[in-house]
């Protein structure tokens, strides 16, 4: 980073930001906002990284301002860039971590702002945890989450994000498709996120290979390459230049300092300081320059606005002057926190400042770092210079006062089952612990000691995922040695059990999850699943029953109590299926099991149209085509119906019911011949049905 030529952003900065405003007859810059996710500064050739190529970004910092210090508010995917699209710190926004609501609605996101002045507004995002449940789609015409259907069927991880290639190739289709590079030109934001470089580390070639000893740079090195034709596209329409491009990544990763392999759980530089880097549109009259000041990504939002010339009420709303803009009182350190540890694990919070010279943490044991003789933050200072530390405390305690977030949300997680799941399939522990008011008083774990029982938590989660049941019971004992109160642990070894179908060891594991965290809708959720198993009914009832009255949301609970109540009481089922799909309108499974049941009830209009929503989530089967054509034909939709018979027969050609009921379809539609030849091949596959003559059924 040194062999660079440092020069102070000053009067650079700010005649850029003067001249950046375009006059009012000329069309306005475009603006493309890319966010690469997991993105150390360090692995980046323009930020002094080695053993890594990264031509595209590079060029973008060859032409424009580097911030060599920019710290990240928080180093989680989803909060990040709630900060990055807003303008607002966090604890402001509410969006502290991945257990909470959405972003609420009185957050406005800039592409609002820029939809409102006559941008066309368009996003591709690549992985689950930014898709628009979780309030960011908010101002954009466009808005590119679609990640495949049978998500909710597989728990597959290349289901939950997808590759830079891919994404690139949606933003492309959108930018031609909107014809936004023909003139007259109408201006756009868009916004691409790419995620390679976040765990698991898994390039394609000839990255794998390039990299194998590093892989996540060949991730880097990846989406680098795949950026590379979105600037390749501007350049090639003209537009490069009349483009105003941010780039920055939303938090870094740990790679093993301090013990964290990953990020979310510290908020040393190693996950909080990202690349930033602007290259403003012509004629903004800058100059490329490195600017090594701490600046905060909370500046991002309010820089995209204003170098453009866009004022707009949601000014108010931002935290910040932009990055060119007069640097306040807090503009000359930067913060950030992380609640990870707090939120599933009950241990403390942190919260940090940096200055140009210091890193403050405050922990239940305080940090105090020189970021300047110190990069690798070994050597806490804290008790040394305590006066260092009692400035940045206080400098740290008055911005947590400035409009903190007030929610009116308490208690147990509202994420749904499948939110659950993607997370951990991303990686995260997403689960709300229990915090008891004697854990608070007591004071809560500092997470510096606790980073090896998180590991062997992830670790065993991983064990588990992978069919190594042993390994990941052990790595569990040994957690639960050292912390009896983790209510994870009994949880992770009840759905063990669960995937071994060890009933009974299940539902003790759950239980005792549940002692220790007796709001915990998950635990009950198995515990449930355990007693109809163990064919304890009315029990399971109850547990689910009172999981739905923790989380309303838990879909899986409403299918699991209609699938109880199928037995006794056909209209609860129907009523229980339909809240469920009302919250998970693409569960698969729930649309199969309604429509089969809307069938035994000769609903079939019903029927046909949740038996068809389940086929196009990817819902294949034979037997199930063959229920939806009887459906169409009983609602006198015959051509349907042989077209959905004819896809039985693609996926089971010896599915006797199937080519009967194409028979009989045939036979409705005057095509006697075509009736009988199926009639013939049913009987040949099954004597029963030799004995049905044509006409004798509908
Ligand atoms: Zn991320």
């Amino acid at each position: 980073m040194k062999r660079f030529l440092q020069l102070l952003c000053g009067l650079a900065c700010a005649s850029y930001a003067l001249a950046a405003v375009p006059p009012a007859h000329k069309p306005k810059p475009n603006v493309l906002l890319i966010t690469i996710d997991t993105v150390r500064a360090d692995h980046l050739g323009c930020y002094g990284g080695v053993n890594i190529e990264t031509p595209t970004l590079d060029a973008l910092a060859h032409d424009g301002i580097v911030f060599e210090r920019a710290i990240s508010q928080v180093p989680l995917t989803w909060p990040s860039h709630a900060v990055i699209l807003t303008g607002t710190y966090p604890f402001q926004n509410g969006v502290q971590d991945f257990t909470g609501q959405p972003l609420a609605p009185q957050f406005r996101s800039v592409a609002q702002a820029f939809k409102l002045h006559g941008y066309a507004t368009g996003a591709v995002i690549s992985a689950f945890v930014l898709d628009r449940s979780w309030g960011l789609a908010r101002g954009f015409d466009f808005y590119d989450d679609a990640f495949s259907a049978q998500a909710f069927q597989q728990k597959d991880i290349g289901l939950v994000d997808r590759k830079a290639g891919e994404s690139v190739t949606h933003a492309l289709n959108w930018l031609n498709q909107e014809g936004l590079h023909k003139t007259p030109r109408r201006p756009f934001f868009f916004w691409l996120h790419l995620y390679d470089p976040h765990s698991p580390y898994d390039p394609p070639e000839p990255y794998r290979t390039q990299y194998s000893s590093h892989l996540s740079d060949g991730e880097i090195a990846y989406a680098d390459h795949e950026l590379g034709r979105l600037i390749t596209w501007l350049k090639r329409n003209q537009l490069y230049d009349h483009t105003l491009i941010v780039f920055l990544s939303d938090h870094g990763e740990s790679l093993g300092d301090h013990g964290e392999k990953e990020h979310g759980f510290f908020v040393y530089n190693s996950t909080v300081h990202v690349p930033l880097i602007v290259k403003p549109p012509a004629g903004s009259g800058f100059r490329p320059v490195r600017v090594p000041r701490p600046v905060e990504t909370v500046a991002v939002a309010p820089t995209l606005l204003h170098s453009v010339g866009i004022k707009d009420g949601i000014e108010k709303q931002f935290q910040s002057h932009g990055l060119f803009g007069p640097a306040t009182e807090n503009e000359d350190t930067a913060y950030s926190e992380t609640f990870y540890p707090f939120s599933s694990f009950g241990w403390s919070p942190l919260h940090a400042l940096e200055s140009s010279r210091y890193h403050y943490i405050e922990a239940p044991q305080p940090e105090l770092y020189d970021v300047v003789a110190d990069p690798q933050e070994k050597n806490n200072l804290a008790s040394q210079q305590t006066a260092t530390v009692a400035v940045l405390k206080d400098k740290l305690q008055a911005l947590l006062r400035q409009n903190p977030f007030t929610s009116s949300e308490g208690g147990n997680s509202g994420l749904s089952p499948d939110a659950l799941e993607k997370l951990r399939a991303l990686g995260y522990v997403a689960y709300r612990s229990p915090v008891s008011p004697a854990a608070l008083a007591a004071g809560l774990p500092d997470p510096k000691d606790k980073v090896g029982e998180f590991n062997s938590i992830l670790a065993a989660a991983d064990a588990f995922h992978a069919g190594d049941f042993q390994s990941g019971r052990e790595l569990l004992a040994k957690v639960r040695e050292s912390d009896p109160q983790m209510y994870i642990v009994p949880f992770m070894l009840g759905e063990a059990a669960q995937r071994q179908q060890n009933w009974g060891d299940a539902a003790g594991e759950f239980q005792k999850s549940l002692e220790l965290n007796p709001n915990f809708d998950q635990a009950m959720l198995g515990l449930a699943r355990a007693l109809v198993k163990l064919d304890r009914p009315d029990e399971a009832k109850q547990w689910l029953e009172r999981a739905l009255k923790f989380n309303p949301q838990n879909y899986r609970a409403w299918h699991e109590l209609g699938s109880i109540e199928s037995k006794a009481d056909k209209k609860s089922t129907i009523a229980d299926y339909e809240k469920a799909i009302s919250i998970q309108s693409n569960f698969a499974p729930l649309h199969r099991d309604l429509g089969m049941l809307q069938f035994q009830e000769q609903n079939y209009a019903e029927a046909a149209k949740h038996l068809a929503t389940s086929a196009e989530l990817g819902l294949n089967d034979a037997p199930l085509y063959n229920f939806l054509g009887i459906s169409y034909s009983r609602t006198n939709r015959l051509q349907k119906a042989v077209e959905t018979y004819k896809q039985a027969l693609a996926l089971d050609p010896n599915l006797a019911e199937a080519h009967l009921n194409l028979g009989y379809a045939y036979q409705r539609l005057n095509q006697p011949k075509a009736a009988q030849a199926e009639y013939e091949t049913a009987c040949r596959l099954e004597e029963k049905f030799c004995s049905l003559r044509p006409g004798s059924r509908q």
